[in-house]
């Protein structure tokens, strides 16, 4: 079962993924988490490319393909194989973002990112997504405020930016109702597991 998370900058995913996976591990199903961009060594030098606020010369077209990059390995690294082992894998972000951040975010075409990352995954398109939004100006509060002073090359990007992102997850999530669940991402923590785990508990094998 392909589980991933989506959402804004700051909407909480990470912390979510640590509570769902504690949960569906309480049901002794094997689960395993992961994150994009990164999930192996050679991805994880990609995020840090992709990251490095240094990196401000980057293409828009070069951090498509990047993103891209980064989940062919991860894919075929870890997604399909732990799939094949049988586990639940939970994994934060995966195509829904690239559609976002970088289609949408970054002015190229969605059909393009659509195909290119169906090349990169062979096609593979998660189960189920939770979509946790929160405004941008909350989010990137949060991600500010646990981060520090630091904010990555792309949580740098202006608040217009962000509003993008955010409106075009709301849309992706409207245009596939059976795949996407949206949730609230400005309840108590407690709340938004507990919003999500009414939902993922109906998809795992008992
Ligand atoms: O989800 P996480 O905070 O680890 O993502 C790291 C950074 O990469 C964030 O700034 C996020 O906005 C950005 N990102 C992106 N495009 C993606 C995935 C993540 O710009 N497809």
């Amino acid at each position: 079962l392909f589980i991933t998370l989506e959402g804004p900058d700051g909407s909480g995913k990470s912390t979510q993924i640590r509570r769902l996976s504690e949960l569906v591990g309480r049901l002794e199903i094997e689960v395993q988490t992961t994150r994009e961009p990164g999930g192996t060594p050679i991805s994880d030098q990609i995020r840090s490319m992709l990251l490095n606020p240094e990196n401000h010369a980057m293409t828009a077209k070069t951090e498509m393909l990047l993103y891209a990059a980064s989940r062919a390995q991860h894919v075929a690294e870890v997604i399909r194989p732990a799939l094949a082992a049988g586990r639940v894998i939970l994994c934060d972000r995966y195509i829904d973002a690239s559609l976002a951040y970088q289609a949408t975010g970054l002015g190229l075409s969605l059909e393009e990112v659509r195909h290119i990352n169906s090349i990169a995954t062979d096609g593979l398109w998660p189960t189920r997504t939770y979509m946790i939004d929160v405004p941008c100006e909350i989010g990137l509060e949060r991600a500010f405020a646990s981060r520090g002073k630091s904010l990555d090359r792309i949580e740098q990007r202006d608040l217009e930016y962000h509003r993008r992102v955010r409106d075009q997850f709301l849309q992706i999530a409207k245009e596939e109702p059976n795949r996407i669940v949206i949730i609230d991402g400005t309840q108590p923590v407690e709340a938004v597991t507990e919003a999500i785990w009414q939902d993922l508990r109906q998809h795992l094998r008992r």
